[in-house]
């Protein structure tokens, strides 16, 4: 059956483990005939993801702390590839201590890493993607609510992902003039690694289960099914917005 990511190469940046809301999106962008190339964080990760991901699948090294690693992984797989259609940035990090302790004792080296992997490196990824990416391509990034509230102990997530949020509108302005497009999912809370490191997350997962219309939570398979969307060409009027796939949770 053909899909409508038929023929595109994209790349997917942070699955973890089967829970990651990256590989929901992966799963989403293969259904629809996509190849993907998946890019990890370290080699504890690579060797989780060697006993899940299908056969042949390209795994690339990519920890986004430094720039220069993103330079190297995109110009390995601008070698190999030649042109991609689009990527997922999926990855965000703060240290225990600086989510579990409130934004007024964040100090600045917390401050700055919850920065600079979870915001800064979407702009690193643009760049270093732009030359690769086709036109039109497309460049999804994740984010969540507490962007726009406080929701109890998001605390210095909360300030990365508004400045994540404000890139995508900046990154998808500088990058319209090479058709490529740059928007965000706002997901719905998802128990995954990720979210098992802010302090209580199982109130901030039955909270969300609790507002969202039905009180069923967004899976992140219905999360990448809008990714796959996102980066078809059947998306290509949609550009530096925020989507929520929350299940009517910002509704409430
Ligand atoms: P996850 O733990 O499965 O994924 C996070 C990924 O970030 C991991 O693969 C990890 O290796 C990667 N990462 C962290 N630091 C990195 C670094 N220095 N270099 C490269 N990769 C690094 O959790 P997830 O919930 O699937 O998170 C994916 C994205 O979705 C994040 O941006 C998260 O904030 C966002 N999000 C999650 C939820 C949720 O409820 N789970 C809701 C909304 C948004």
């Amino acid at each position: 059956m053909a899909g409508f990511l038929d023929g595109k190469t994209i790349v997917v940046m942070g699955v973890a483990n089967k829970r990651s809301i990256a590989w929901g999106c992966t799963n989403a962008l293969i259904e629809q005939g996509a190849n993907v190339v998946l890019t990890y964080q370290n080699d504890r990760i690579k060797t989780s993801l060697e006993r899940f991901v299908p056969e042949g699948t390209d795994l690339i090294e990519c920890d986004v702390a430094e720039d220069a690693n993103i330079e190297k992984a995109f110009k390995e797989i601008g070698d190999k590839y030649n042109k991609i259609d689009g990527v997922i940035h999926a990855i965000a990090f703060a240290d225990k201590e600086t989510l579990t302790n409130g934004v007024i004792n964040t100090e600045k080296e917390g401050y700055d890493l919850a920065q600079n992997i979870s915001a800064y490196s979407l702009i690193a990824v643009a760049r270093y993607a732009r030359p690769y990416l086709n036109n039109p391509g497309s460049i999804l990034t994740l984010t969540y609510f507490g962007s726009i509230r406080a929701i109890p102990n998001y605390n210095m997530m909360g300030i990365a992902k508004a400045a994540l949020e404000s890139s995508v509108r900046y990154l998808a302005s500088d990058l319209g003039e090479d058709q490529i497009r740059v928007n965000a999912i706002s997901a719905g809370a998802v128990k995954t690694l990720a979210v098992t490191g802010i302090k209580g997350h199982s109130d901030l997962l039955k909270m969300s289960q609790g507002f969202t219309v039905d009180n069923v939570s967004v899976t992140t398979e219905e999360i990448g099914n809008v990714a796959a969307f996102l980066m078809s060409d059947l998306s290509t009027g949609v550009t530096g917005d925020v989507i929520f796939v929350d299940k009517g949770v910002h509704l409430m």
